[in-house]
């Protein structure tokens, strides 16, 4: 089976704010698989709904799986609320619809996040460190938002001139 396409940077699609989930259907559950394998292949540790083009509130995370001896252990995250944000923490950011960059962002060390999972149960977890890191970085996404709307005006005017001019590269 053919995996979903993941957009890429300057899609206006992943500039939509998402909708949020009213019920959890078979058709959704497919989704939230067919996304997992898109983050196993690529790799990533996290992707959301908006960066295959489906703007509902839902992203999956896994920031173990690539470490030594991890099982896959997929969180599928359906209408996320941030309820805390505590401290700071800078990280090298990369993303799967920004292609060939990575930037230092800042961000909340902790967070408090409310949502449901695939089988509706509501569930409220602290995370700390790279797990909520990518929670802020994949909500952001539902919002429309890319990691280089976080860095200085500078930074992200050289990767979009950068990026043109590789799209004007790859279209000749
Ligand atoms: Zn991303």
């Amino acid at each position: 089976m053919a995996l979903r396409e993941v957009l890429q940077f300057p899609d206006p699609r992943l500039r939509r704010v998402s909708e949020p989930i009213d019920t959890i259907t078979d058709e959704l559950r497919e989704l939230a698989r067919d996304m997992c394998d898109v983050m196993y292949d690529e790799p990533g540790i996290g992707l959301a709904a908006t960066q295959v083009g489906v703007a509902v509130r839902m992203f999956v995370i896994d920031t173990e799986w690539s470490e030594e001896g991890m099982e896959r252990n997929a969180s599928v995250i359906i209408n996320p609320e941030i309820l805390h944000k505590d401290g700071k923490i800078i990280w090298e950011e990369g993303c799967l619809s920004v292609p060939d960059y990575t930037a230092e962002v800042e961000r909340a060390a902790q967070v408090t996040i409310r949502f449901t999972d695939l089988d509706g149960k509501e569930i409220t977890e602290e995370a700390e460190g790279l797990r909520a890191i990518c929670l802020q970085h994949e909500y952001d996404h539902l919002d429309g938002i890319l990691f280089i709307d976080r860095i200085s005006r500078l930074k992200r005017s050289l990767y979009v001139k950068k990026r043109k001019k590789q799209q004007s590269s790859e279209q000749e």
